[in-house]
């Protein structure tokens, strides 16, 4: 069984890091991606107990955008703050969650993940476009576990 960590190839992070660099080129939107081994409880509690753990809400704009994965059970959600949730449809995050899973039923989860990191800064741009003084307010780094 794989471990949140070694789920992906160095390489494989690298594609995701660089999708959300260039997501945040787009927009003023911070995209944050974190995997767990499993998810024990309801996706969406459990996600929304990690996008307060690493302090997603902590924006200026309030736009920060959660990409929640469990690596073993394959359980994902999509959490947007408050100012994204203003601006954005009711069904915004079913239809990124729709395509996302349309790659990951083939097990591409590389893929998938950049498909709606894509789509979320396309949306967003609108709202939030991305400002020539852009603060790099959330890491881009994949995080893993509890932290
Ligand atoms: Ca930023
Ligand atoms: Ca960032």
């Amino acid at each position: 069984m794989k471990k949140a960590e070694n789920f992906f190839l160095a390489e494989e992070k690298e594609l995701i890091v660089n999708a959300i660099r260039a997501a945040e080129k787009n927009t003023s939107g911070e995209i944050r991606v974190h995997l767990e081994d499993n998810c024990y409880e309801n996706v969406l509690d459990r996600a929304a107990f990690i996008f307060e753990k690493l302090q997603i809400h902590k924006t200026q704009k309030r736009n920060g955008v959660l990409f929640y994965l469990s690596v073993q059970d394959k359980k994902f959600a999509v959490l947007g703050d408050a100012g994204i949730n203003a601006v954005t449809p009711e069904n915004f995050w079913d239809e990124i969650k729709e395509t996302m899973a349309k790659f990951f039923n083939r097990g591409d989860f590389v893929t998938g993940l950049i498909k709606g990191i894509e789509i979320t800064s396309e949306v967003l741009k609108n709202d939030y476009p991305y400002q020539k003084n852009d603060v790099d307010e959330l890491p881009n780094e994949i995080s893993f576990g509890e932290n």
